[in-house]
């Protein structure tokens, strides 16, 4: 049995988000928050190419509070700074996981090198919510890089590059505060393969690359997004050419969700806290 596709969905039109991710919408857009919980968010950069700067294109000093952000990189390189002192640099298949908590300034950037350089820019950021029992929790920072990430074999030729989550017995780097499955497969031309995520976990997948069939049925281009029905089943896929595809699987959390903003709680007051702690200045500095 085959886990079926509730829908497919074409990248919607571009927005900015600073001057330097072009993005486009998946989550909460064409997918709700709620069907998608805990992903809260999600936008995606597809390829683009950046002309050479002096100036580091990217999202000035901004807030968070009550989930994590993560930004995965598929093309170019990203900087990190947060008002927790933590700093990062990620290049391709490579993630920034920044847990906000319970509060923290950030910005984010093309790398500088990267920048001079111009080039093609391709990468997802990821909004994943927190149980209300850790939005408030302090705020903490995972760097994982290419060596962190652990290789699974899926196929003669094809395998999974594990971020978060255990699959095939295998443990991703990266700790979440409830289940949650992240992993990019890479699949060769012609080869196919099977992915069995929990039946009760909401799940999605993102064509990163190349050109897909899935469930023998489906056909899925680069910049698509699959979002499956919550049932028992594997997930095959066939790659019609070199295909990379972020595949996402997580546990619920059957929460009440009150969003406004760069702020994510359970109820309107507590918008009203993190937005008058912000102004008050307890997320930190960051210049
Ligand atoms: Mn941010």
């Amino acid at each position: 049995m085959y886990r079926s596709i509730e829908k497919i969905i074409s990248a919607p039109p571009f927005h900015m988000v600073g001057d330097g991710f072009r993005v486009h919408n998946f989550i909460p857009g064409a997918v709700s928050m709620e069907r998608m919980n805990p992903i809260i968010m999600m936008d995606y950069n597809s390829k683009h190419y950046f002309p050479p700067t002096d100036n580091p294109r990217g999202v000035d000093v901004h807030p968070h509070r009550g989930f994590e952000t993560i930004t995965i990189a598929y093309k170019g390189k990203i900087a990190h700074h947060d008002s927790k002192g933590n700093s990062g640099i990620i290049g391709e298949g490579e993630v920034q996981w920044m847990t906000a908590a319970s509060g923290i300034l950030h910005k984010e950037y093309h790398e500088k090198e990267f920048s001079k350089k111009g080039g093609d820019f391709q990468m997802v950021q990821l909004w994943l919510n927190l149980p209300a029992k850790y939005k408030m929790s302090e705020p903490k920072y995972q760097n994982l890089d290419k060596e962190s990430i652990k290789k699974v074999s899926i196929s003669e030729h094809s395998f999974v590059e594990i971020i978060a989550g255990e699959y095939d017995g295998v443990q991703g780097p990266a700790s979440s505060f409830t289940p949650a499955l992240l992993m990019n497969a890479y699949v060769d031309k012609n080869d196919s393969c099977e992915i069995i995520p929990y039946s009760h976990h909401n799940t999605c997948m993102v064509v990163v690359e190349g050109s897909i069939i899935v469930n023998q049925a489906s056909e899925v281009s680069k910049d698509q997004f699959v979002l499956f029905n919550n049932e028992e089943g594997r997930i095959n896929i066939l790659a019609k050419e070199n295909a990379i595809i972020l595949i996402i699987s997580v546990e619920p959390i059957n929460e009440p969700i009150a969003a406004y903003g760069p702020f994510v709680m359970n109820t309107k007051q507590e918008l009203q806290e993190a937005f008058q702690d912000f102004q008050n200045g307890k997320f930190g500095v960051l210049n």
